[in-house]
């Protein structure tokens, strides 16, 4: 089984490639990148003029919410909405129904995953038993069951104690912790970003130290253990300071994330254009302009790795309450690619290369995954984008189960064309 990648342009910072390459799959894997590689026999893939070729993008925080809550979306629906955004793998947060801190739920996960045979799944085990904070969960079990790194996301890990058993612990096995940084006694039963706008309507205020404390407090337990330790959905400008001060004294074991709406949006949208939108809330919340430009210069100057969705799919009856009462979070999977471009690449904040590299290359380096790059021998997973493609973002058109955006109607300029994982073509936009 041979496929050829025929035109386009490779880009592939971890080999350093940027240029016109042909890129010759075979079994699954990357046999070949090279200019005028002959077909021979091999199925052939026109890629456009334009058109640009890269290892397949990687979301490391998104929520399939089964086992439990298959009316919100399926791990079937969860990958086909992967797959649809241009990625060729995510990874799972255990916050399902039961929670995924066993080897039976990380088993009937690859499972399902394999079923589907979409986009490839790498599940994330629970820090602590049912994601409660008190007993830590088994985690070399779950690593052996295919577990690549642990959470308690959706919630804090709020004991430093356990955060500390648990970074040594993780530690000793590779595995990244990655916490969801939220001290609970600041959150209380806040709902949004506290600052002028919540003010003015009337929501309970979450504010930006929330976050940052949590951070200052796991950087100091990742520099006493020396284990990997990476902060999810980063959003306040006090965090985004914390990990940019660990990492200029040298802690390369710290890591952070940043999903596209705390880069794209502030809390104005709590206001504009639809007051008490549910759709804009999320957690950690929409929050000011500095913090949304703090999260920019950070994707610019390096300090942030890794771009991920916290793709989080509720129904809309469980949307369409009282902004105290609807849920957090919204779908991100399919508006990741779109976004990126438009606001990052084409607005000139950072290169095509530098996209690339918080997309598949670092999600890649940071939970210790296969592909992230094109080279040779590596699984043949490859995200075809057209980064000129005017794209239209219609909820109801979305391939997620669930339809919870705040882009529905925005105009954004680029595009997935293809998604190819193990060398198959799983997904083909053919509105581009
Ligand atoms: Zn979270």
């Amino acid at each position: 089984m041979k496929t050829l990648i025929k035109g386009g342009r490779v880009v592939d910072p971890a080999s350093r490639r940027d240029g016109e390459f042909d890129v010759l799959v075979e079994d699954g894997r990357i046999a070949r990148v090279g200019k005028g590689l002959q077909a021979d026999g091999a199925e052939v893939f026109e890629v456009k003029r334009g058109w640009i070729v890269a290892p397949g993008l990687i979301d490391i925080h998104v929520h399939l919410r089964e086992p439990g809550q298959e009316h919100k979306e399926t791990i079937a629906t969860g990958t086909a909405s992967a797959v649809a955004g241009g990625f060729t793998a995510v990874a799972c947060m255990p916050n399902t129904d039961p929670v995924n801190d066993h080897p039976g739920i990380t088993e009937l996960i690859l499972r399902r995953a394999a079923e589907a045979g979409l986009a490839r799944v790498y599940p994330i085990g629970a820090v602590s038993m049912s994601s409660r904070g008190e007993q830590m969960a088994e985690l070399a079990a779950q690593k052996a069951a295919g577990c690549v790194a642990f959470t308690d996301d959706g919630r804090p890990v709020a004991s430093a104690l356990l955060m500390r058993r648990a970074l040594e612990y993780a530690g000793m096995l590779g595995v990244p912790i990655v916490n969801h940084c939220e001290d609970p006694s600041l959150k209380g039963d806040g709902v949004a970003h506290e600052g002028f706008h919540a003010a003015r309507l009337g929501l309970r205020g979450i504010p930006g130290v929330a976050e940052s404390i949590m951070v200052e407090r796991d950087i100091a337990l990742a520099e006493l253990t020396g284990a990997p330790y990476h902060v999810c959905h980063m959003s306040a400008r006090q965090s985004l300071r914390a990990v940019r001060d660990a990492k200029a004294r040298g802690m390369t074991n710290v890591t952070c994330e940043v999903a596209p709406h705390h880069f794209v949006l502030t809390d104005e949208s709590l206001e504009t254009p639809i007051r008490y939108d549910t759709n804009v809330k999320m957690n950690p919340p929409l929050r000011e302009a500095a913090d949304r430009d703090s999260m920019l210069e950070g994707i610019a100057d390096g300090t942030v790795d890794v771009i991920a969705t916290d793709h989080a799919p509720h129904h809309a009856d469980e949307k369409l309450v009282e902004f105290d009462h609807a849920p957090f979070g919204i779908v991100g999977l399919e508006t990741c690619v779109p976004l990126v471009f438009d606001k990052l690449v084409h607005a000139g904040r950072i290169p095509l290369r530098r996209a690339i590299e918080l997309l598949a290359t670092n999600p890649a380096r940071v939970f210790r995954l296969p592909g992230g790059t094109l080279s040779e021998g590596g699984p043949a997973d490859i995200t075809v984008i057209a980064p000129d493609a005017a794209v239209t973002i219609r909820a109801a058109a979305l391939t997620s189960k669930s339809k919870n955006t705040p882009f529905d109607g925005w105009q954004l300029r680029g595009g997935v064309a293809a998604t190819i994982v193990g060398g198959r073509i799983v997904y083909r936009n053919e509105a581009v």
